[in-house]
């Protein structure tokens, strides 16, 4: 079969026809024009063996081969298709893909060029960090010791203003190392079993504090359909929360703030649309404003909140958090009345709704809630609507609970603070379960209302499964006085003197660091000797060992790292070492971790913290079998 040569002549790729041997028997018009070659000359792109290989392979072979050919002194790129026609002739069909390859490597230059941009720019912000927390733990650190002192009322007003100050601006660098992670592309989401109720829990109380001192109620509400357990980044999730409805607190003056968990229509019992909503009642945002909000360092211009602390970048971390969750954080918000920042997102369910407690088994007499707090109300009768009470009466004053006790003997009551100040003697003969809500502030006024006919009490923020527990049977009995305040290991370590003197090695080239972490050793009663780099606190351990060595990370000479590896080759294997360090990035705790430390201590630390990682690595038999924490 001859080729069409006439149509060959009229396509733009080039065509060329070789004998086996690869002699040029035709040179179609484009490839004439390029003047590659011409009939009759040798032309063979491919070696004889791969000609042959495709001589055999007649017409299916997809092989392609790209040449070089010189055109009026400019290098072109062709790539060849070589096929074997029926009659044994090869047929090469070729394209220019000079530019095609240029603009390939050009683009990989370019992505080359972004990630060496980004990691160049992280690099410099890892170093900014450090060098940055380095004297701010002398700050926040010799603060603390200062305020520990005797000092006159300005004395310690100054010294606390250092002190907050240092706080600030350590939250400042902070939120930018984890906006540059994010923007960097360094934000990845892990996925483990959690409770989502722990998970709001936790959040309530970590911000009750502020939102006591500041007179307003914080509390969660989850519906009863969403399962136990969920699988997702519950470590995100909570900064995320945190953030919303720490911005709640922040921007609220009177009312409250709501983390509230539902389900979405549109999901699957595996995979549930749950939808997450933080709420406030506070002074709210404008239309116009709600754009800007979401934008780096964002913040509204208003002048009643010139003077709140914050960065404005907040809102934008947590927006990307979302966003890598596949949604998107909306808000809906009236100035003056408050704000709803909610988002839906579907997380897988580790355990199905099946396994909640069913509702029936829940709770049966019917509820008066007397709280002259809008929010406090309406939170209650969602929180008591989830655990099975069917009928829950809203009391705004004393009087209408009176109304409402008279009406329903059999009622409980809850009965928040004022309400019971003002009249809750009377109040509390009249229900068989009289319960008084207390602020964490507020226990010490709880035998009086025991005095007064409160049987039992609830201390805000409440949780579900307390209220569920005081509303059923199980609560009828006196539950007594509320335990003291559980005091957090730091606060045990602050206020105890340590149980058992400790020889302590610190490797610290900071002169300014190394006197105060001496100083908080020393006045905990410890004994500590100081190496000024990782070479020394070697020499030092090899004439006398230590019960535990504190580590810097970077050091003249030898850093951290090294000193750590000689240590454990120079056969002290089981002496716990901990990392103490201006480094926060994840991969330098691995890097620790790895070079055979312990755990884990970032700059700027707590003393308590610093005393209780001392105590929880010395305190046991075996500390390597402990699990690794760290501060951050
Ligand atoms: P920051 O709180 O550190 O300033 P964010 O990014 O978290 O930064 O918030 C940006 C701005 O959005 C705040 O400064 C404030 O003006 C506004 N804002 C955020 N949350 C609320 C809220 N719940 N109520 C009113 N304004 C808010």
């Amino acid at each position: 079969m001859t080729p069409p040569f006439a149509v060959l002549d009229r396509i733009a790729l080039l065509a060329i026809l070789t004998d086996p041997q690869g002699r040029v028997v035709y040179v179609n018009a484009a490839a004439k024009a390029l003047g590659a070659v011409g009939e009759g000359d040798r032309f063979s792109p491919i070696s004889q063996p791969e000609a042959m290989r495709i001589v055999k392979s007649i017409g299916t072979s997809t092989d392609r081969f790209t040449t070089a050919v010189e055109v009026e002194t400019r290098p072109r790129l062709i790539e060849w298709t070589p096929s074997c026609l029926p009659d044994g002739t090869l047929l090469y069909t070729g394209q220019d893909v000079t530019q095609d390859r240029r603009a390939y490597a050009m683009m990989k230059e370019l992505a080359r060029l972004a990630a060496d941009t980004s990691d160049a720019k992280m690099r410099f912000l890892a170093t900014m960090s450090h060098e940055m927390r380095t004297p701010l733990n002398g700050i926040l650190g010799m603060a603390g010791l200062l305020l520990d002192t005797h000092l006159d009322s300005p004395q310690r007003t100054y010294a606390e203003a250092v002190r907050e100050s240092g706080m600030a601006l350590l939250a400042l660098i902070n939120d930018i190392l984890d906006y540059s992670k994010i923007e960097a592309g360094w934000l990845e989401l892990e996925e483990q079993s959690f409770d989502p109720t722990a998970l709001f829990q936790s959040v309530t109380e970590l911000l009750s504090p502020r939102a006591a001192n500041k007179g307003i109620e914080i509390a969660s509400y989850i519906a009863p359909d969403v399962p136990r357990r969920l699988r997702g980044d519950e470590g995100r999730l909570r900064q995320v929360l945190l953030n919303l409805a720490g911005n709640g607190v922040k921007f609220t003056e009177k009312g409250g703030v709501s983390l509230e968990l539902r389900l979405a229509p549109g999901g699957t019992p595996e995979k549930p649309h749950l939808h997450f909503e933080v709420r406030d009642t506070g002074v709210g945002i404008s239309a116009a404003d709600i754009d800007k909000i979401f934008k780096e360092f964002g913040q509204v211009d208003d002048s009643r909140l010139r003077n709140h602390e914050g960065t404005g970048l907040g809102l934008t971390i947590a927006q990307r958090i979302v966003s890598a969750m596949g949604s998107k954080i909306k808000v809906q918000s009236t100035p003056g009345a408050g704000s709803i920042f909610h988002f839906t997102t579907a997380l897988p369910a580790a355990q199905p709704p099946s396994a909640n407690i069913p509702l029936a088994a829940k709770v049966s007499l019917p509820v008066v809630v007397a709280t002259d707090n809008d929010f406090l109300r309406r939170m209650l009768s969602l929180q008591l609507e989830a655990v099975g009470v069917e009928t829950v009466l809203l009391a705004a004053t004393a009087q209408e609970a009176h109304a409402h006790l008279k009406q329903m003997p059999t009622a409980a009551l809850l009965c928040d603070l004022p309400i019971a100040a003002d009249d809750g003697a009377r109040l509390a003969k009249t229900s068989p379960l009289a319960i008084v809500l207390l602020s964490p502030l507020a226990r010490g006024r709880l035998e009086a209302f025991k005095r007064a006919g409160f049987s039992g009490y609830l201390i805000k923020p409440i949780r579900q499964t307390s209220l569920l527990e005081r509303l059923s049977g199980a609560s009828l009995s006196d539950p007594g006085l509320p335990p003291p305040p559980r005091l957090d290991a730091r606060e045990v370590s602050r206020l105890a003197p340590a149980v058992r003197k400790l020889r302590v090695l610190l490797a610290e080239d900071n002169q300014i660091n190394s006197v105060l972490a001496t100083a908080i050793l020393k006045r905990a009663g410890h004994h500590v000797d100081v190496a000024s780099n990782g070479k020394e606190a070697v020499e030092m351990f090899a004439l006398a060992p230590y019960d535990i060595v504190l580590m810097d990370m970077r050091m003249p000479e030898m850093d951290g790292l090294e000193a750590t590896r000689a240590l454990r080759q120079g056969g002290h294997g089981e002496v716990p070492i901990i990392a103490l360090t201006a480094n926060a990035m994840s991969m330098d705790r691995e890097a620790c971790l790895q070079a055979g430390m312990n755990d884990f201590l970032s700059k700027p630390f707590d003393p308590g913290d610093l005393l209780a990682m001392l105590e929880r690595w010395t305190a046991s038999p075996s500390p390597q079998a402990q699990e690794v924490t760290s501060n951050r």
